[in-house]
């Protein structure tokens, strides 16, 4: 068994089982802030990724992508659902986002959440080198760093959540809310996206487990300290920015705006079809504003990308349904013959055309009820070159706390989002550029590198793995 120094464990691997037609494993980003995240990272640095591949039955073997080797685990029909659908996208993913959906708690699911969770730590303890790094990802994998450390002591073990950490109020709730503390304070760092998170996590500590917590938030139990910290994700901005200025793609930001009938401006807004992004809210405003006159057809377009997502999830059917069904209403009621209100997109898109979406935006909004951090806003700031384009933010959002100057919202008060959206409409072309200004510095210091080697120095005070990051 080969055996890596730098291992990476996450539900997803970046790729999935259909090979080029050459037989070699291409790095493919499903839309998720994950692997968009980790993807400029290793790509040059020699690593290992334990993870899934999509798909049911036996675990494909999948060729190393560049310097990075790929562990595929294999998951049965019933996991899928338990694990996967079931905890981790019906109990865990609602519960985190605030329970802004119910949180479904399903017996059954734990026994099978647990058992992937060991199976995916057996994988990891098998390819990491003695004294090696184990880097473990997200909410689905949060049992992972404690069984990792009975496997492999030697090792130095960190645990990122991108998604949010609750207030304990809620995390209460959670019949399994002991093992699943202890499964994170198996690692010898846990991350989060922002402090309050941290805290939050060692407040828990403290009322279930009789933890001592020092004013840091660092941890100590059963005679282990464990430390904790807010380290925000970010986008590789540099990639973004190629993108942004390559001749095809800025031809295609013309050729959209063209197509677009050449409207005086473009509301835009790219989320994952889900309940956590308040499409639902927001459809709400932009309807409103045209019923009341104040935005017109022909003068404003508004585009919405809802990727799929979840789809075997019945919640999330539903919320397609009642998207599609409330779209068809704002389109039927105030579009005109080659002019929707709406224009609608249920489909994933490349890079290139994102970036090129981007540039077509005059506003982009960005308005989800929670969400830990949102890489679809800093890509909007970094696709900017020429510093023109309104950010209208949720405050819900793990980048609200960064991204200050965009028009920030309350995306529950439908009455704000409507007047937040006409001011980003109407602002004054210099105060627009002081703000994308103001944030595209701040990215250009914020970048995923940045992100990466904090947290990884963090975790390996003698600074060793986040020396060999190339960039
Ligand atoms: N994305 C994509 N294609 C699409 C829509 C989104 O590649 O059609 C990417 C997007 O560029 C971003 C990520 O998916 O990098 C979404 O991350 P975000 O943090 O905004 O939300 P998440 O989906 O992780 O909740």
């Amino acid at each position: 068994m080969r055996q890596s120094s730098l291992v990476v464990v996450a539900n997803r691997l970046p790729t999935d089982d259909s090979a080029a037609p050459d037989g070699a494993c291409e790095w493919r980003r499903s839309p998720g802030g994950l692997a968009s995240a980790l993807h400029a990272i290793l790509q040059q640095t020699p690593a290992t990724w334990v993870g899934w591949a999509g798909g049911v039955g036996a675990a494909p073997t999948l060729t190393d992508i560049g310097s990075l080797r790929l562990r595929t685990m294999a998951l049965s029909e019933q996991e899928l659902r338990g694990y996967y659908e079931g905890f981790a996208n019906s109990t865990l993913w609602p519960l985190y986002h605030d329970a802004v959906e119910q949180p479904v708690f399903h017996r059954g699911w734990w026994e099978t959440y647990s058992e992937v969770n060991r199976r995916f730590a057996e994988a990891a303890a098998e390819v990491v080198e003695p004294g090696g790094v184990l880097w473990v990802q997200d909410y689905h994998l949060q049992l992972v760093p404690e069984l990792l450390r009975r496997l492999r002591p030697d090792v130095l073990i960190g645990f990122f959540l991108h998604v949010p950490f609750p207030p304990p109020e809620l995390f209460m709730q959670l019949p399994r809310r002991i093992e699943l503390l202890r499964g994170m304070l198996g690692a010898d760092l846990v991350g989060f996206q922002r402090p309050q998170a941290a805290h939050n996590f060692a407040q828990l500590a403290v009322k279930l487990l009789g933890a001592r917590v020092t004013a840091n938030d660092q941890i100590t139990v059963d005679g282990r300290t464990v430390r904790t910290g807010a380290f925000p994700v970010s986008i590789d901005v540099a990639e973004m920015q190629a993108l942004a200025a390559r001749p095809d793609v800025r031809e295609r930001a013309q050729q959209l705006r063209a197509d677009l009938g050449r409207p005086r401006r473009v509301l835009l807004s790219v989320d994952r079809l889900d309940y956590t992004k308040g499409i639902e809210h927001r459809l709400t405003a932009y309807s409103e504003l045209l019923h009341d006159g104040r935005v017109k057809v022909r003068d404003t377009v508004m585009v919405q990308v809802a990727v799929p997502s979840r789809e075997q999830v019945e919640n999330y059917r539903v919320l397609r349904d009642r998207i599609e069904g409330e779209v068809g209403r704002i389109n039927g009621e105030y579009g005109r013959v080659g002019e929707p209100a709406i224009h609608y997109l249920n489909q994933p898109f490349d890079r290139a055309e994102l970036a090129a979406l981007y540039q077509t935006a005059d506003v982009m909004v960005v308005t989800p009820l929670r969400d830990g951090m949102n890489l679809v806003a800093k890509e909007y700031v970094a696709a900017r070159a020429d510093a023109s384009g309104a950010l209208v933010l949720s405050e819900f959002t793990g980048c609200a706390a960064e991204l200050e100057d965009a028009f920030l919202v309350n995306p529950h008060d439908v009455d704000g989002l409507k007047e937040t959206l006409l001011r980003a409409m109407e602002a004054d072309p210099a105060d627009l550029a002081r703000r994308m200004a103001a944030m595209r510095a701040h990215l250009s210091s914020h970048d995923i590198v940045t992100w990466a080697r904090a947290y990884l120095t963090a975790l390996d005070r003698t600074g060793r793995v986040a020396a060999r990051l190339r960039r």
